[in-house]
């Protein structure tokens, strides 16, 4: 079916079918398919005369990846879609698709276990093996985030359009992690349409970095996207986020808070890092991930403040 031809319920989107031929496979997708691959407007990068960035949602990973002027503008963003998945998926996989993409919870993806994101009544996580789960307990649904892309387009406060909503912020689509049931705001047969990205801020760098239980083709543990400004050796602007630790991509506001205005060193650092689990309530085999998450924060900051 072609998206001229879909309707609000006509089924579920196919962008490149990285994430959605596993579930098919598996049988999780089960129902109809839109082939949204033809969909127009949604391929490609448009720099807009304020040094703004609109990104079709159809726009592969490689191609965000690869891009001399996005690395230069927004190196968060860069560096997040390098890192990703593997030369192979990338790719393949869509912007639209990453942010979209199912969660990767193994009970999830089991076609014969319920779970609450497919109509069950509790989270078979919670009280089973959730060693790559959330640290920050927020929602029924234990899983992490997947997208790393969504991570580090909260640092950047992207908006996204859709083909029904145009003043949607990141943080709308993605939720505060209480809806244990879904994975991002989209109302069924929305399709995110592009992703927009404000002029850089001036004098700003940015770095991503994550904690991997491998050397590459897995989620991280943890990832973490820091932009700074840095101004008369002390903080100007901080803004940090955080994947892989909670039902959504979180905002660091503690450490924000605790870097601001301050003196751009390794003592301000040390302070700062540790704030970074500041409202954490990890799960029985999680809290190593509070470690990580410390540990990646202070890295990023000591690299940036250098
Ligand atoms: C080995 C491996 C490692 C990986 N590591 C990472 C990682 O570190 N970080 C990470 O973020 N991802 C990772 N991935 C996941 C990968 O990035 C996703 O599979 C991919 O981004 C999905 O994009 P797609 O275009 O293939 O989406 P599809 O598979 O086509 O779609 C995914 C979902 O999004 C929906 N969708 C697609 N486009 C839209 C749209 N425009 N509007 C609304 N809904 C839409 C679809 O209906 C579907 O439910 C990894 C995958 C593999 C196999």
């Amino acid at each position: 079916m072609t998206p001229s031809a879909m309707t609000a319920t006509a089924g579920e989107f196919r962008a490149a079918g990285t994430d959605l031929s596993e579930r098919r496979r598996s049988g999780v997708s089960t129902g109809p398919l839109v082939d949204i691959s033809a969909a127009p407007d949604t391929i490609g990068m448009h720099w807009g005369d304020d040094g703004s960035l609109r990104i079709g949602a159809f726009t592969t990973i490689a191609v965000i990846a690869a891009d001399a002027r996005v690395a230069e503008a927004y190196p968060g963003i860069a560096a997040s879609a390098q890192g990703l998945a593997t030369p192979q998926i990338r790719h393949l996989a869509t912007l639209g698709g990453n942010l979209a993409q199912r969660s990767r919870c193994w009970y999830y993806r089991n076609p014969h276990i319920a779970c609450l994101k497919k109509g069950g009544s509790d989270c078979p996580a919670r009280s089973g093996n959730h060693l790559y789960h959330s640290a920050f307990d927020l929602g029924p649904c234990v899983a992490p985030h997947p997208s790393t892309m969504a991570a580090a387009l909260l640092a950047y406060e992207a908006k996204i359009t859709t083909d029904r909503r145009s003043s949607l912020t990141i943080g709308d689509l993605l939720g505060d992690g209480s809806n244990g049931t879904a994975d991002n705001a989209l109302q069924p047969g929305e399709m995110i349409k592009s992703v927009t990205l404000a002029s850089p801020l001036e004098g700003e760098r940015a770095l991503y970095k994550r904690a991997i239980s491998r050397t590459h083709a897995e989620w991280p543990l943890v990832e973490v996207c820091a932009r700074v400004v840095i101004k008369d050796d002390a903080f100007q602007f901080t803004r940090l986020t955080a994947g892989g630790i909670a039902p959504v991509p979180l905002r660091l506001a503690a450490v924000e808070a605790a870097l601001q205005g301050k003196r751009a060193n390794v003592a301000t650092i040390a302070v700062a890092a540790k704030q970074a689990t500041s409202g954490a309530k990890p799960l029985p085999m999680t809290g190593y991930k509070l470690d990580l998450l410390k540990g990646v924060v202070q890295d990023l900051l000591e690299r940036l403040a250098g």
